[in-house]
């Protein structure tokens, strides 16, 4: 896994947006969009406009420190290099995700269409949606 510090001796600097970009993922339970990421940085005192965040988000994708990930809502969301393969579930009322971290059986499937395509699969991508608890709430009050 890429660090902060590899990127010290790839030539690159260690802004502050940078290293708090890092941080922030890290620590988050659940992926961002670089909306997001604005406002925390902005609650913080630190003033960086959107353009460089995602300058710098993009940046960071490419040196393999974070990974951008796109749950079809339009923009996309950011996440620290996940230790383990996982997939998200998301709320169609309120954009909430969730990352599932629990085993998968698909790559037992992976090998099946390998068997009867040929094809040599690189991974795979899949989205769960629906409402989440406090959306469920809501709609049972809304019916009421
Ligand atoms: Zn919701
Ligand atoms: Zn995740
Ligand atoms: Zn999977």
């Amino acid at each position: 896994m890429t660090q902060l510090t590899d990127l010290k001796s790839r030539g690159h600097s260690l802004t502050k947006a940078r290293k708090a970009l890092v941080e922030l993922l890290d620590v988050s339970q659940k992926p961002l969009s670089a909306m997001d990421l604005v406002a925390v940085l902005f609650e913080r005192g630190l003033k960086v406009n959107k353009t460089t965040v995602y300058r710098e988000l993009k940046f960071l994708v490419e040196q393999g420190l974070i990974c951008e990930i796109d749950l079809g809502e339009g923009n996309k969301r950011y996440e620290a290099v996940p230790t383990s393969h996982h997939h998200h579930i998301v709320c169609q009322q309120c954009n909430a995700v969730t990352c599932l971290d629990m085993e998968d059986e698909l790559h037992l499937m992976e090998q099946q269409i390998t068997d009867r395509t040929g094809f040599v699969i690189a991974g795979h991508d899949l989205k769960f949606f629906g409402l989440c608890p406090t959306c469920v709430v809501l709609a049972a009050e809304t019916t009421a």
